[in-house]
Order: structure tokens, then C-alpha cells, then sequence
């Protein structure tokens, strides 16, 4: 059997050096996600770790 890892990744920027805030449990669980890298929050979408580098491609032809 395989062992697929999922890793939650940032829609906005493609990054996973995401996290809970640290607040985020005393509040609403409205916004369970949180990027480190840009700032952005809300409900990030889990891939698996191997589909990282074509979630970023995607990013990309997004942005332009
Ligand atoms: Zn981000």
C-alpha cells in the first residue's frame, strides 16, 4: 500500500508553510488556515505533497 501525504497548501501563493493562528481556537473556526508566507487565511485545500509542484504551475497560469 502507498502512503499518501496530504498537505494543506495556500490557493493564494502555492505555499504550505501554513498554520493554524494561534488565535484561531478562541475565535470562530471561520478562518482554520493561515499562510505564513503571504498573509492570507481562510479554508486552504489539502493535495497531496506529490501534486505540489503541478498545484504551483496552476498558480501560475492563473496570475499572469
Ligand atoms: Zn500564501
Amino acid at each position: 500500500m502507498k502512503n499518501k501525504i496530504y498537505v494543506k497548501i495556500c490557493p493564494k501563493c502555492g505555499s504550505t508553510n501554513n498554520t493554524i493562528p494561534p488565535a484561531g481556537r478562541d475565535i470562530h473556526m471561520t478562518m482554520p488556515d493561515y499562510c505564513k508566507n503571504c498573509e492570507n487565511r481562510g479554508l486552504f485545500p489539502e493535495i497531496e505533497k506529490s501534486k505540489i509542484p503541478e498545484f504551483r504551475k496552476e498558480l501560475k497560469k492563473k496570475k499572469k
